[in-house]
């Protein structure tokens, strides 16, 4: 059993810390002030390479592997989540779709777009009456000679009202339960597409997050993901990358927590010395650093599981919960290491305890991630 990272994989890492501490990191409270979209962010992800990296070499991505994206999404996250969220949507659910249920004609059209982030991914299978249940979805796709038209309105979708490419899930059969869904490549620029309401969100504020309206958005039949009527089992294996992302995500935040209460705890003096001496601060600080390093092997298990080929669903769930709970530990920790300081915007702890809250929500709610494991354990 190897525990390190190729040499090739620590470069990537070392590249990819260096970026986001250089070019993210400044830009990142900021952002979430302005609650607008890091478009700037973005755009520089896009010179890294950052944007292509679930997309082979032969569509001009960077095919970086789970692991490899797994580590970038960690650093990037650990400076700045909004950007981390952007990208991993972007890569580990639109991209991914493609890669692994696009047709030839599908990936030539767009993944060399999506690669190069001229153009961005977005995925939406949530809806009002359809979160955690996301097979009683109600969005309708009609099917009209050679064509699919598409009615319904989605909710909480990531840079909906940015993107170019979306994976829209929609009902194809109204009396066939989750067979009767299909996955559709919609471009954003198609009439009838019109992005709703934006959530105003407690953390991740640098991200956009809005309502998604489809008025009758006329798809051609070359534009349906994989075959009619098997959208479920793809949007379900898809999150199982999708939560190497978030549990990525977690991971990220969690290390930041950590090293912002190293910092305070060794500057910051009590009754005549440091707070780092008193053992209560210590012990956070042990626990902390302990779940972070458990956090982050469970990821990168789930992700070289996926890179070898082999089943990771339940590995995925268990890394997804995992991080996603220490990155709640954390930030509350973290926050109180600090003390008042840790409550106000003068430190970037009280942005990463609002940002670290969600990790446990979307892409499978802790609960739902429970429910995952415990069946694939009683299955087996
Ligand atoms: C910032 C943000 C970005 C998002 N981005 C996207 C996106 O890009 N695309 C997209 O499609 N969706 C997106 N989502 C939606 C997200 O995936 C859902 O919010 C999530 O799946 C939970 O659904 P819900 O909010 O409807 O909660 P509900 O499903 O209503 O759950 C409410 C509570 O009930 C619990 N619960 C539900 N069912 C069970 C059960 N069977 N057993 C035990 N407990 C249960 C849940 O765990 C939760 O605690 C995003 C959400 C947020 C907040």
């Amino acid at each position: 059993m190897d525990f390190d990272l190729t040499e090739d994989q620590r470069i990537l890492q070392e590249a990819a810390r260096e970026f986001a501490e250089n070019e993210l990191a400044p830009r990142a409270a900021a952002s979430d002030a302005a609650e607008g979209f890091v478009r700037e962010q973005i755009d520089l992800c896009k010179e890294m390479g950052f944007l292509g990296m679930a997309v082979s070499e032969a569509y001009g991505g960077s095919e970086l592997g789970a692991v490899g994206t797994s580590l970038v999404l960690m650093e990037v996250n650990r400076c700045c989540a909004s950007t981390g969220v952007t990208l991993s949507v972007h890569n580990s659910l639109t991209c991914e779709s493609l890669m692994r249920f696009g047709s030839d004609e599908q990936k030539q059209r767009y993944l060399p777009k999506l690669a190069a982030g001229e153009w961005l991914g977005a995925y939406a299978l949530s809806e009002a009456g359809s979160g955690s249940d996301a097979g009683s979805l109600v969005c309708k796709a009609t099917k009209d000679g050679d064509d699919w038209v598409l009615d319904g309105t989605k909710l909480w979708i990531s840079h909906g009202d940015q993107a170019d490419l979306v994976v829209v899930f929609a009902r194809t059969d109204a009396d066939a339960g989750t067979k009767g869904i299909t996955a559709f490549l919609v471009e954003t620029s198609w009439d009838g597409y019109k992005p709703g309401k934006k959530e105003k969100k407690m953390g991740l504020r640098g991200s956009s997050t809005v309502e998604l309206h489809l008025d009758h958005v006329r798809v051609p039949a070359g534009n349906v993901l994989g075959e009619v009527g098997r959208g479920f089992p793809l949007a379900l294996s898809l999150l199982d990358t999708g939560r190497i992302g978030i549990a990525s995500q977690a991971v990220g935040i969690a290390q930041a927590c950590l090293e912002a209460s190293i910092k305070y705890a060794r500057e910051r003096e009590q009754f005549g010395k440091p707070i780092g001496a008193f053992g209560a601060i210590q012990e956070k600080l042990a626990d902390m650093a302990t779940r972070v390093d458990a956090a982050r092997l469970l990821t990168l298990r789930a992700a070289s599981l996926k890179d070898q080929g082999k089943p990771h669903g339940r590995e995925a769930s268990m890394a997804k919960l995992f991080a996603s709970r220490t990155a709640n530990d954390a930030a509350k920790e973290a926050v109180q290491i600090h003390g008042g300081a840790g409550y106000t915007r003068d430190f970037p702890v009280e942005r990463y305890f609002r940002d670290a809250r969600v990790t446990e929500i979307y892409e499978g709610t802790t609960e739902i991630q429970r429910l995952v494991i415990a069946r694939s354990l009683l299955a087996s």
